[in-house]
């Protein structure tokens, strides 16, 4: 791969291992990426819309280090469930989205709680990411990326994380995004906005 000291430096808001390593696989050599300063705190992700959360989180780490900032917001969009949880997926068990950020295993029981007795052709389902560069002077470059699928009734597989054991690609062969492995990135919502973004970044 180039030099990277020729690459764009980006600063991730992102302290997610599972993010991070997805996100470093699709900019390679596209972008340097750094990790998020240790003393850099997480934003409270009380924006109404996944560019809302992804602006508050991007602003707040290019203030704090003077450099460009990468970050991403993603919600799980339900159709029988009017688009829930949506923007609230993380704290989706914690008072439908309003309190505290739930655990991944309780947001996903909710989930089904909440999709018990709806048939299997109506949980219909995507995957939506919102990413987003924030430089210093205050301009950005935003993408998106989404990715269809269903619901299943009963979690499956144990890779990924948040709600992949219960949800199934339309573009997949059955399995669950936590059954694929690294199968899940070439697919994913975020691995599809991502992409989009190093296109815009690539050209600018
Ligand atoms: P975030 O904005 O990326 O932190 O995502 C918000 C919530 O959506 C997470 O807490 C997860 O519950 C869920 N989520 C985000 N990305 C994924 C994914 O790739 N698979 C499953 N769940 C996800």
């Amino acid at each position: 791969m180039g030099d990277s000291a020729a690459l764009p430096r980006l600063v991730m808001a992102s302290a997610n291992p599972h993010k991070v390593a997805e996100i470093g696989l699709v900019m390679e050599g596209l972008a340097h990426l750094e990790p998020r300063p240790v003393d850099v705190p997480d934003v409270v992700e009380d924006g109404d819309t996944l560019e809302a959360n992804a602006r508050l989180k991007a602003v707040a780490v290019c203030e704090a280090t003077g450099a460009a900032a990468v970050a991403d917001d993603t919600g799980l969009e339900v159709d029988a469930l009017g688009g829930a949880p949506g923007v609230h997926s993380a704290r989706y068990a914690a008072d439908g989205g309003t309190g505290a950020e739930g655990d991944a295993a309780a947001n996903t029981a909710r989930l089904l709680g909440e999709l018990a007795g709806v048939p299997a052709g109506r949980r219909t389902a995507r995957f939506r990411t919102v990413a987003l560069v924030r430089h210093p002077d205050g301009t950005e470059v935003i993408a998106t990326g989404t990715v269809e699928g269903h619901v299943i009734e009963e979690p499956a597989g144990d890779g990924g994380f948040g709600y992949d054991p219960v949800f199934v690609p339309v573009e997949g062969d059955g399995r669950t995004f936590a059954e694929m492995g690294d199968d899940k990135h070439a697919i994913s919502h975020r691995g599809r906005a991502f992409r989009e973004l190093a296109r815009y970044l690539g050209r600018s």
